[in-house]
């Protein structure tokens, strides 16, 4: 009997890493939903034709599509990756954050547990339903403070942050009112390959490439925590088999980082990489106006996954290296984005 995963969103980002890693296993049967919006990766990944891979077009708030494809594939896992997930493009837009986040995930999760209550057996007993989610949820931290639990309130910030919470708050309460099987993981930033170029290391590195200006926001001093891709998508295979029902657990890697001492990094191994001869792609770095309600600081503890028994293995230095080289082996990759679409007017201000 094949594992049949539904993944939702398996042309993003994550999802594509996701796909790409279930795939290898033969035991395994992957259908993504994924409505293709501009972040999708589907013209480009490779595994298309895999026969234990299978792709629908199709929007998560559209109930009766999502009800006939669990009547006709009965999955034994969903994994939830759908979302709008930029948040500048939140705060020039929140609407489609609101239909995606909200109304998206409310529609999966009811037509889910509607599917999982027509099981019966060890295949109603072992489904699971795997909500992903970000630290972004948690609000922001000061310098010194402990990092988040996942026993912190929530207290988004920013629009995309919030209808993020609003998600995780809906699976919460279909574990707790229907007794439906999820698990909710709230991860850090995520770097590697397949990334859409409006998010920070792309970005940089195509304008590394292109001999253009880089911009930080404020003085690049906001702390994120960063994981390689590989490492969170090893986190939930993790938790969908050992983790408990009903419980939150966070997939970090504990490597809090400042924005600028990234870009400061991606400039340097670019550089060296491609032999620039003296010339430094760090001149390029220039400061713009803040982000609105621009967080300070992410830090997840990883002390609950970590007594699961999982941790993460990839180096960051290795990790960033790696994905550096895989974009400048896929040049085609970065051009998509069109120039500062991804924040709109407010990056075209730069301090002197
Ligand atoms: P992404 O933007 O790269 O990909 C999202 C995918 O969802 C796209 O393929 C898009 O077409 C699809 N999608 C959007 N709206 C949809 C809809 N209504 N119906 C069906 N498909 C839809 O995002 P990502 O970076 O891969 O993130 C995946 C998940 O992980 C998101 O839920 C995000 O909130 C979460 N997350 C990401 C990070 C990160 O650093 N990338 C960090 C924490 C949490």
């Amino acid at each position: 009997m094949k594992n049949i995963y539904i993944v939702t969103g398996g042309s993003g980002f994550i999802g594509s890493n996701l796909v790409s890693k279930l795939i290898k296993d033969k035991n395994n049967y992957v259908i993504n939903i994924d409505k293709l919006t501009y972040a999708s990766n589907e013209d480009f990944v490779e595994y298309k034709s895999q026969s234990n891979y299978k792709f629908i077009k199709a929007d998560i708030i559209n109930d009766k599509k999502i009800k006939s494809i669990l009547t006709k594939y009965k999955p034994n896992f969903i994994i939830h990756l759908a979302a709008e997930s930029h948040v500048d493009r939140s705060i020039d837009n929140p609407k489609n954050f609101i239909s995606t986040n909200i109304l998206g995930t409310y529609s999966l999760l009811n037509e889910s547990y509607n599917y999982w209550n027509s099981l019966k057996g060890s295949k109603k007993m072992n489904f699971r339903f795997i909500m992903v989610s970000t630290d972004e949820v948690y609000g922001s931290l000061k310098s010194g403070e402990k990092k988040f639990t996942e026993s912190n309130v929530y207290s988004p910030n920013s629009p995309y942050a919030a209808s993020k919470a609003s998600a995780d708050m809906l699976s919460r309460a279909w574990f707790k009112t229907y007794k439906f099987p999820i698990i909710i993981t709230n991860t850090c930033n995520n770097y590697g390959p397949w990334q859409f170029p409006e998010k920070l290391i792309p970005l940089t590195l195509s304008k590394c490439i292109k001999k253009q200006i880089i911009p930080v926001f404020g003085k690049g001093n906001q702390i994120r925590d960063w994981i390689h891709v590989d490492d969170h998508i090893s986190g939930l295979i993790y938790v969908l088999n050992k983790g408990k029902l009903g419980e939150k657990y966070n997939i970090g890697s504990n490597n809090e980082i400042k924005n600028i001492n990234v870009v400061k990094e991606i400039c340097d191994i670019f550089d060296e990489i491609s032999q620039t001869k003296g010339k430094k792609s760090n001149k390029l770095i220039r400061f713009v106006k803040d982000r609105p309600g621009h967080d300070t600081r992410y830090a997840i503890d990883t002390s609950k996954i970590s007594k699961l028994g999982w941790k993460a293995k990839v180096n960051w230095k290795k990790g960033l290296i790696d994905t550096i080289g895989w974009y400048l082996d896929n040049t085609e990759y970065l051009k998509r984005i069109k120039e500062n679409t991804y924040s709109g007017k407010r990056l075209g201000v730069i301090k002197k």
